[in-house]
C-alpha cells in the first residue's frame, strides 16, 4: 500500500536535491529571456561625464545673477555642440558654448539653460545669446552616477533578462552575458497506446499530447526539453530509454505507468536502477499516483499519464526544480486569494488542484471553474489561467469563499526564448 504525504512534504523532498546549474557566455543579442548567471554591478558611473540633458546653452552660473527680464544679459556664444563632439577649451563667466542634449559639458561651465528661455543675436559680426533669468548653480546637468553609481548592483543574479536589463547591460557593454544553461529535462512518454501526432488513428489508440504539453511546460520554465519518444509497456523497453535519458539530460520525467496497473512499470524501473524514492503518492488530486525518485543526483519525475494530471504535476514539482537550477528565487507559481464565483460543493479528503480561470472585477479576483475536472480531460486545460486549491479535508466551498489560487500564466515570469 502507498502511503500519501501531503503536497508541501512532496515539494520539499523534491527541492531538497536541486542544486544550482552551470553558466555559459551568450551574445547580447540572444540574450532576452534566458537568466542572468550574475549580479550585474556597475562597472563605472552611468553617465561617466556631465552631460547637457537639453538643447540650449552652457554657462557659468555667476554670470546670471544679476540677469531679470528688465535687465538682460549678453554672454558670447564662442562654440556649439551637438552629442558626441567635445568643446575643449575653457569657458570664461563671459561667455556661453551653445550645446545639444547628450553632449558633454565644457570646463568652466556650471549650468545649462535651455534654448527656448534663450534668444541669439548677432552683434559686430559676434553671436551673443540673451539670458533673462538667473540660472542657479548645477541646473539643467546630467552629474556623472546620476543614473548608476558605481560599484552598485543593478540588476541581480537569477533575474529574468527583459528588454530593459538589455539596455543595462548594453550601457555596460557587455557584448557577451554570463546566463544559466538551460536545464536539459528528457521527456519520456510510456503507455503502449500512444500514436505520434503525425500517424494515423487506430482504434484503442490515442495521439501523444503529454510530451509536446511538457515541452511547452519546460521550455516556459525555462528548460531545455529533449523529446525522447514513446516507449511501449514493457519493462526493458521503458528502462532502456530511461537509462538513455539519464546519460543526457540534467532531468527525466516520464508520462504514464507510475500506478498500480499490470503494466505499469515505472516503480519497477525505479527499484531496478536502485533509485532513492523519494514518493510514490501525494495526497493530491489530480495526480495522487505522481512520483519523484533521485538517481545519480538526477531527479526522475514519475507523472501521471493522465493529461491534466501530468500538467499539474509538472507545474507543483518540476517547474520549482528547474527555476532552482536556473537560480531563480521565485520559483512557484504565483499564489493569489480570489473570490469563489461558484459553489464547488465535492468533500475533499486530498488538496484538489481545479483548473479554473481567475479574472480581475472591481478591483478584486474572481475565481470559477472552468468544467470538466477529471484527470483525463484535456480541454479544460486550455481553458485554465489558474488552478484553484482547495485544501484537503473539507467539505467543500460555497460561492463567495476566499480561496487561494495559483496563476498559470503569470507573464512577468515566463521564459520565452
Ligand atoms: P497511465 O498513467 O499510464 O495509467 O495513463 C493514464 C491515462 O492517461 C490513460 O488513459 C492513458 O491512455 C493516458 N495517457 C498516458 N500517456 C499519455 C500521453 N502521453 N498523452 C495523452 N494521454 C496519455
Ligand atoms: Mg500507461
Amino acid at each position: 500500500m502507498r502511503k500519501p504525504i501531503p503536497v508541501d512534504e512532496a515539494i520539499e523532498r523534491v527541492m531538497a536535491w536541486c542544486r544550482e546549474g552551470e553558466k555559459e557566455y551568450i551574445s547580447l543579442e540572444q540574450c532576452d529571456g534566458r537568466i542572468l548567471a550574475e549580479h550585474i554591478e556597475a562597472t563605472m558611473p552611468i553617465p561617466w561625464f556631465d552631460r547637457s540633458p537639453y538643447d540650449g546653452y552652457a554657462l557659468s552660473a555667476e554670470a546670471t545673477t544679476e540677469a531679470s527680464s528688465d535687465h538682460p544679459i549678453l554672454l558670447e556664444v564662442v562654440a556649439t555642440v551637438g552629442a558626441g563632439t567635445v568643446w575643449d577649451g575653457l569657458l570664461t563667466p563671459k561667455q556661453a558654448v551653445k550645446i545639444m542634449t547628450g553632449a558633454a559639458i565644457p570646463d568652466g561651465a556650471n549650468a545649462v539653460i535651455m534654448v527656448e528661455l534663450t534668444k541669439e543675436i548677432e552683434k559686430e559680426g559676434k553671436r551673443f545669446v540673451q539670458i533673462r533669468r538667473k540660472v542657479d548653480e548645477g541646473e539643467n546637468i546630467s552629474r556623472v552616477g546620476e543614473d548608476m553609481k558605481q560599484g552598485e548592483i543593478v540588476v541581480e543574479k537569477g533575474t529574468m533578462i527583459h528588454p530593459g536589463i538589455v539596455a543595462v547591460l548594453a550601457t555596460f557593454g557587455y557584448d557577451r552575458v554570463p546566463v544559466m544553461k538551460k536545464p536539459k529535462v528528457a521527456i519520456i512518454s510510456t503507455g503502449s497506446e500512444l500514436l505520434h501526432v503525425y500517424e494515423p488513428l487506430e482504434k484503442g489508440k490515442i495521439r501523444n499530447s503529454n510530451a509536446y504539453m511538457l515541452q511547452a511546460q519546460i521550455r516556459r520554465a525555462g528548460g531545455e526539453p529533449i523529446l525522447f519518444g514513446k516507449v511501449a509497456d514493457t519493462f526493458e523497453h521503458t528502462l532502456q530509454v530511461i537509462q538513455k535519458a539519464l546519460r543526457e539530460a540534467d532531468v527525466v520525467i516520464t508520462t504514464g505507468g507510475v500506478s498500480v496497473g499490470d503494466f505499469d512499470y515505472m516503480p519497477h524501473v525505479y527499484e531496478h536502477l536502485g533509485a532513492q524514492l523519494l514518493f510514490n503518492k501525494v495526497a493530491m488530486r489530480p495526480g495522487s499516483v505522481t512520483s519523484a525518485a533521485v538517481f545519480e543526483k538526477k531527479m526522475l519525475f514519475g507523472l501521471s499519464g493522465n493529461p491534466s494530471a501530468c500538467y499539474v504535476g509538472f507545474e507543483l514539482f518540476a517547474r520549482p526544480f528547474i527555476k532552482a537550477m536556473l537560480g531563480q528565487s521565485k520559483r512557484y507559481l504565483t499564489r493569489a486569494q480570489a473570490v469563489l464565483q461558484k459553489d464547488f460543493l465535492k468533500p475533499n479528503p486530498f488538496t484538489r488542484f481545479v483548473r479554473a480561470s481567475v479574472s480581475h472585477q472591481d478591483g478584486m479576483l474572481h475565481v470559477e471553474p472552468v468544467g470538466k475536472d477529471k484527470s483525463n480531460i484535456v480541454s479544460s486545460l486550455a481553458q485554465a489561467n489558474a488552478l484553484l486549491v482547495l485544501p484537503g479535508g473539507t467539505r467543500g466551498f460555497q460561492a463567495g469563499s476566499r480561496v487561494d489560487v495559483l496563476l498559470l500564466h503569470d507573464e512577468g515570469d515566463c521564459v520565452w526564448s
